[in-house]
């Protein structure tokens, strides 16, 4: 039986950075994950490597500040995944945000972005705005403000992580999911995988286990403890692939059925416009936009650009996901906190909860911190993933 000081569950951008991160400080390390890398929610996103301005909302002040450090950070050691983009918030009369508070959020995201903000951002008249993006002003909107924040090229930051994983001596296997584990004394000591498509089965031994399945980790708590209460709240978010609207930045706007903040993007020669936030019970692998999402996004945006008129049948494509987000039952799943936690069950399973695509350097790293406690006995490296460039062209 094949033996590691780690094994990760789960090949999207937080088991790849878990195995990074734990490989670079010298420990040994398996990663399985059951479909193939990055298939899972880590490249269903909205390609934002951000702090969250909508955050500021919810008082996360301490979540949008070490975001915006690992915005810069994985600006500084990924350039060729992630890069500035900027943003215009337009605004027309006072409904759902008045100007002045936009005013105001932009500078606190600003003042908390610190010694790592990328541009200072511009307070945009009629004038301005005629320069910048002339069309704005066709759907009637008379002032705007521009920022910056960075876009990411999801999926191929994930393969990167991960070979630089590999580069740092770490096994990785795909198409392997964990169907078991093997116990001690009630302590998860292996796991039982099953190679597809054969479906050979093997036994991998750990001194840790880590579950980083994203919105699948309640179901792989459960293959060890059939008890295990639920510690996510799955919520989807949809995206629109949609013709290029020839826009020069980014657009943030906001729906006038619930008040929420939704993007328009330019992505790879189109425009992604999204996404929507609702809560999720099936199965994360078979989420998929529905008639009722495509709607929300489709009027929405034509409330606030009435102008450009959007219709269904110019949709390209459509692409959804599930985030794995800190049960928190009592808001609504836009609501819910997009930190992180590391639980760790009585059975000894670690498992990583909620989070960004954004912060996941910084979930690995508190993660890794965790994990090797269990190694007092070994002279381990310091985290040096936010220094070590990924540096590997793309995919
Ligand atoms: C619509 C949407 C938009 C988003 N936009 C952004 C954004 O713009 N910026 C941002 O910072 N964040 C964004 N997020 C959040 C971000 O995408 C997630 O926080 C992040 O991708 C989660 O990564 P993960 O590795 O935990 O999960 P995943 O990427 O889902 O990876 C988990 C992996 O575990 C595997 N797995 C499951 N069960 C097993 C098993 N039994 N054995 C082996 N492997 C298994 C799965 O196949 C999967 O590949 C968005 C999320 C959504 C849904």
């Amino acid at each position: 039986m094949k033996s590691f000081d780690l094994l990760v569950i789960g090949g999207g951008i937080v088991g790849a950075g878990i195995a990074w991160d734990a490989s670079l400080r010298g420990l040994s390390c398996a990663l399985v994950e059951q479909g193939d890398f990055a298939s899972g929610t880590s490249s269903k996103t909205t390609k934002l490597i951000h702090g969250g301005i909508r955050y500021l909302e919810q008082l996360e002040f301490r979540l949008v500040r070490e975001s915006l450090r690992e915005r810069s950070v994985l600006l500084s050691i990924a350039p060729e995944f992630v890069r500035p983009l900027p943003f215009l918030i337009p605004v027309r009369g006072k409904r759902p945000r008045p100007w002045l508070l936009i005013r105001l959020g932009i500078s606190l995201y600003e003042a908390l972005s610190g010694s790592h903000g990328i541009t200072r951002p511009r307070f945009l008249g009629e004038k301005d705005l005629r320069r910048e993006e002339p069309r704005l002003l066709e759907n009637g909107y008379r002032r705007a403000v521009l920022y910056y924040d960075a876009q990411m090229d999801d999926a191929g930051l994930v393969l990167a992580v991960l070979k630089r994983a590999e580069g740092a001596g770490a096994t990785l296997v795909a198409h392997c999911p964990v169907v078991g584990f093997l116990k001690e004394g009630g302590r998860v000591v292996g796991a039982q995988v099953e190679e597809r498509p054969s479906g050979t089965g093997s036994a991998i031994r750990a001194r840790r286990i880590i579950n980083a399945a994203g919105p699948w980790v309640d179901r792989v708590r459960r293959l060890c403890d059939p008890q295990a209460k639920p510690l996510v709240r799955m919520s989807k978010g949809i995206h629109l692939v949609y013709p290029d609207l020839g826009l020069k930045t980014a657009l943030l706007v906001s729906s006038q059925r619930d008040g929420r903040i939704f993007f328009l993007i330019p992505w790879k020669g189109n425009t992604l416009i999204g996404t929507t936030d609702t809560d999720y019970s099936g199965d994360p692998g078979e989420a998929k936009a529905d008639p009722e999402d495509v709607e929300y996004l489709l009027t929405e945006a034509n409330r606030a650009l009435p102008e450009f008129h959007f219709r269904g049948e110019k949709i390209l494509s459509t692409f959804a996901g599930v985030r794995p987000l800190i049960a928190q039952e009592k808001r609504d799943p836009w609501a819910v906190t997009r930190s992180h936690r590391i639980h760790e069950d009585s059975n000894g399973l670690l498992t990583v909860l909620g989070g960004k695509f954004t912060t996941f350097r910084k979930i690995a790293e508190d993660a890794v911190d965790r994990l090797i406690r269990s190694f007092p006995d070994r002279k381990l490296a310091p985290c040096r993933t936010a220094v070590t460039p990924l540096g590997v062209s793309r995919y």
